[in-house]
């Protein structure tokens, strides 16, 4: 197949959302372990913020975007588990999904079921599979435990109140609003915490009769750090996974003692889909949990590609609830 070019995205420089462009890029054919694909859709994330503005550093100029979902158009040598003309969908290193199509690693894409839109598959990769670790490859976490979440009305949160709900788990999700609060409930939140207006740490002791909750899932970072490891009971654990508010400040790991022998993990998406076996089984997991209806996909935001400065405005401005996709 031939070079073409495709409308895509990028950099030249960190800063706000006007530094993102539209141009027209050449890609070329695959080459050994890379497949080629026509974008249906992709998925917006928050770390393309944290990658626009510098936060988690790029090469420049660079492409942007993590996830989407498309067919495939041509595969290169040894990759066996797509072929052309099949439907697939991704969370993926190398940033650069917000593009009409594109040449990429095949080890990350998973074939998507025939059950799943492309729009679906393109907001719920990132995502899901982030919430699959969280619940599965990160601490043991049983029917009956209790997780306290926040940002539970985001993108992240919505997956994640629904996965507690299917698996019998107690998610006691914070938000930023009243209407989010009630987001987060409707998908399965068994209690829920406006953040902004409660100190979210005296009201987890309440709900959990004094005793604090078995792991807290921060990806608020910063403004939340110190309240998370207030609501953890004894040899609780602490899994901070964002930067939202901004960076966790380096801290003293005698507080972990003070506290009550707390356990403490900074995972990454990539490091759990880096593995190809591993990648794919917690694709067909999560795929499995969609296709069952235990977890749906929630789009509240769709803006065409080229409206992506947009897009990223509402997210900065927490004025986005479940997922946000491109159209392309
Ligand atoms: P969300 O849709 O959840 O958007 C972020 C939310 O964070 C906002 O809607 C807002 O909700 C809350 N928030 C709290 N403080 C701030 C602030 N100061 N500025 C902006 N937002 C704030 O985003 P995603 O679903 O894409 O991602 C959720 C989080 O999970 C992100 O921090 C992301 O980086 C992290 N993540 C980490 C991964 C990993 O493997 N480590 C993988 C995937 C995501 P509210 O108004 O309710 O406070």
């Amino acid at each position: 197949m031939n070079s073409t070019p495709s409308r895509t995205i990028i950099i030249e420089e960190f800063g706000g959302p006007e530094v993102m462009k539209l141009v027209d890029r050449e890609i070329g054919n695959p080459g050994p372990g890379q497949i080629r694909i026509r974008h249906k859709a992709c998925g917006l994330n928050y770390i393309d913020v944290y990658q626009r503005v510098g936060l988690y550093p790029l090469q420049l100029p660079t492409a942007l975007g993590m996830e989407g979902a498309g067919i495939v158009e041509a595969v290169g040598e040894g990759v066996v588990h797509l072929k052309a003309g099949d439907r697939a969908a991704y969370a993926s290193m190398p940033p650069g999904a917000y593009c009409e199509a594109r040449v990429m690693p095949a080890a990350q894409v998973c074939p998507l079921p025939d059950a799943i839109s492309f729009e679906d598959g393109a907001a719920m990769m990132l995502k899901g599979l982030t919430v699959q670790y969280l619940f599965r490859r990160t601490t043991p976490i049983a029917k009956g435990d209790t997780v306290l979440f926040h940002a539970a009305a985001g993108g992240v949160g919505l997956f994640a109140c629904q996965w507690a709900r299917s698996e019998g788990i107690t998610l006691i999700g914070t938000a930023g609003s009243d209407e989010k609060c009630a987001l987060a409930r409707e998908n399965g939140a068994s209690h829920v915490i406006n953040y902004n207006t409660e100190d979210f740490a005296a009201r987890v002791r309440e709900i959990t009769s004094g005793k604090g909750v078995d792991v807290v899932m921060d990806s608020v970072g910063k403004a939340t750090f110190e309240g998370s490891l207030n609501s953890l009971k004894p040899f609780g654990m602490m899994i901070t996974f964002g930067n939202a508010s901004g960076k966790v400040p380096p801290f003293d790991v005698g507080m972990l003692a003070a506290k009550g022998s707390l356990k403490i993990t900074r995972p990454t998406i990539f490091t759990h889909i880096s593995d190809f076996e591993a990648c794919q089984q917690m694709a067909r997991e999560l795929f499995e949990k969609v296709t069952t209806g235990q977890v749906s996909v929630r789009i509240d935001q769709r803006y065409p590609l080229e409206k992506v400065a947009e897009a990223h405005r509402a997210l900065e401005a927490r004025k986005t609830t479940g997922a946000t996709i491109l159209t392309v």
